[in-house]
């Protein structure tokens, strides 16, 4: 029995990572009741209780904290619960889901899982635009709030009441990426010195966010084959006639898969933050498309035509030959799908050095990510970003 406890005989997962329980989305959203068990990139004897690593830690108070604002920053010096201490093999996949203590853990597992995709985007590691006052990101997991925030230091969580029904943002994982993002763009474009009344900067990041929102939760393997197989595999057909977004329990895609263009949004920076989500995601799903067509998986006359003209009729064509394709060739369907996340996440991530966070404006924002991406993804982003008026046509 001693050979079980020797660590060399786990040493080929010695140095992969470290598991955790991840809700895809909460919990009380229907397909989504139970956690995925996700590696993160991050090394078990890199963790520390809390969790807590080199560049983030949980301060869970004991008490109802207030959210921070302008008079009062981290570092949190209320009494705390006592950090979270991983299972005996230092994994965090330990922990009930259903107990108090899970929201720290669930908390830091998100902004680490986020944090991995877009860092594995950018090609680096991301450098805190506050670190010069603060080494570590603070994450409050649980605040007297209906509210969720991401400023210089932390990332707290709040809940929703909705009569009597508490539930905490830190299990959302929506909401946490969408607060990450906001981050990861802050770290790379820096802080604006002063934005002109007219600046898209604050509705960029409204935009940014809710895409870091939607590619990182395409990176659930669960996601991804839930998605294709309600759909059975017609995503841009069911984008299209608006039905599979209507119904669909995935907040991102519900907001990603909208209809606007600049022409017909206000100044409201998340209204305004809608056709530029809208055009990622199209441009996803376009690649997507293409791709399957490439493989002999859909109808190629597809790539020629204004899907949104199409009448229904003719969408049942299409829609017939690609679920059949979907029903022989399921594993292409996926592949097609993270690669055209890849493609357009790689192009944002490094779009975001280009950026002049003082004198923003979004259409500046589409050629940069334009310029970032490869050939295809460059000219798809471009049909997409044009049709949105984000861009001019040429
Ligand atoms: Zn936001």
């Amino acid at each position: 029995m001693r050979l079980l406890r020797d660590d060399s005989l786990d040493s080929g997962n010695a140095r992969v990572g470290t598991r955790f329980w991840i809700y895809p989305q909460p919990p009380f959203i229907p397909g989504y009741e139970q956690p995925d068990r996700v590696w993160l990139s991050i090394q078990r004897d890199e963790i520390g209780d809390g969790p807590s690593d080199l560049s983030m830690y949980v301060a869970d108070p004991l008490y109802q904290k207030q959210p921070y604002g302008f008079a009062s920053l981290p570092p949190f010096g209320g009494a705390r619960r006592a950090p979270i201490r991983p299972g005996p093999d230092r994994h965090f996949d330990n922990i009930d889901p259903t107990s108090r203590p899970f929201l720290a853990v669930h908390a830091y597992a998100c902004v680490r899982f986020v944090l991995d995709i877009w860092q594995s985007y950018l090609g680096r590691r991301v450098r805190w635009f506050f670190d010069q006052t603060y080494p570590r990101l603070e994450i409050v997991p649980f605040v007297d709030w209906d509210n969720a925030q991401a400023g210089y230091g932390f990332l707290e969580l709040g809940c929703s009441d909705i009569d009597g029904v508490i539930r905490p943002y830190a299990l959302n994982f929506d909401t946490i990426a969408h607060e990450v993002g906001h981050l990861v763009m802050l770290s790379e474009t820096g802080i604006p010195a002063a934005t002109s009344a007219d600046s898209d900067f604050f509705s960029f990041s409204e935009a940014f966010s809710d895409c870091v929102s939607l590619i990182s939760f395409l990176h659930f393997d669960s996601a991804i084959d839930r998605l294709l197989r309600r759909t059975r595999g017609n995503l841009l057909l069911y984008n299209e006639l608006n039905r599979f977004a209507e119904t669909s329990p995935e907040t991102q895609i519900r907001l990603a898969t909208n209809f606007r263009r600049m022409s017909a949004v206000t100044r409201e920076v998340h209204d305004r933050a809608l056709p530029f989500v809208g055009a990622i995601f199209d441009t996803v799903v376009a690649l997507y498309h293409r791709d399957l067509v490439a493989k002999g998986c859909a109808d190629s006359r597809l790539l020629d035509l204004d899907l949104r003209k199409l009448a229904a009729d003719e969408f049942d064509t299409f829609r017939q030959a690609t679920a059949d394709a979907f029903n022989t060739r399921p594993l292409y369907f996926k592949q097609a799908l993270i690669a055209a996340r890849d493609a357009v996440g790689t192009a944002l991530a490094v779009s975001l050095k280009a950026l002049d966070p003082s004198r923003l404006r979004i259409d500046q924002v589409a050629r940069a990510v334009i310029a970032a991406a490869d050939g295809a993804t460059a000219d798809m982003l471009e049909e997409n970003f044009a049709w949105r008026e984000i861009i001019g046509t040429r």
